[in-house]
């Protein structure tokens, strides 16, 4: 009984540090060598999950997973700068006009994937927005500098309305609009 109590506090020490692991500010990671040691703290923490049984779809392991795989994304990109990023309201009749519900590539929208940026970015480039996520480019109408991210709803729109640091994770292979 007393090694079984051990063992869960050991288990809840270890998820306790993971979770300490993922809340460590990301943003102090953007250099090549943070994103490797972030990664190398991030699996590490997830062996120690594993070696006390804890299962692969646990809530913790996947959240060490997605980390690794944002630092394994984010070592090879390509850093663009800091961007004006606002949000628009893909069901808004008033926001997009005859566009409501379709964007410029013909691809359907889908909130927390669609981005508009200007015909600079071919259509499927993906990008990283600093402490949102990943993006892919879908849509345009907008000016170089800018990111406008699909939204579900105006109040998410102004929620996420700020400038970011951007990357380039991968370059679409669609054709720029235009060419
Ligand atoms: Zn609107």
């Amino acid at each position: 009984m007393k090694k079984i109590i051990a063992y869960i506090l050991a288990a809840a020490a270890v998820i306790a540090l993971s979770l300490a692991v993922l809340a460590a500010d990301a943003g102090a990671t953007e250099d090549r060598d943070g994103l490797k040691s972030r990664q190398e703290e991030v699996h590490a923490a997830a062996e120690l999950l594993r070696s006390l049984g804890v299962a692969e779809d646990d809530p913790a392991i996947k959240a060490l997973s997605d980390e690794w795989w944002r630092c394994q994304k984010l070592k090879n990109a390509k850093y663009l700068g800091t961007y004006t990023v606002t949000g628009y309201d893909l069901w808004c009749a008033h926001c997009q006009g005859r566009w409501v519900g379709v964007t410029a590539s013909g691809i359907p929208p889908e909130v927390g994937r669609t981005v508009a940026m200007c015909d600079q970015f071919a259509f499927g480039t993906e990008i990283y927005i600093e402490g949102m996520g990943f993006y892919t480019v879908e849509d345009r109408g907008v000016g170089p500098g800018k990111i406008d991210v699909a939204c579900a709803s105006h109040a998410d729109c102004y929620a996420l309305t700020g400038r970011y640091k951007v990357w380039v994770v991968n370059e679409g292979s669609g054709r720029p609009c235009g060419s």
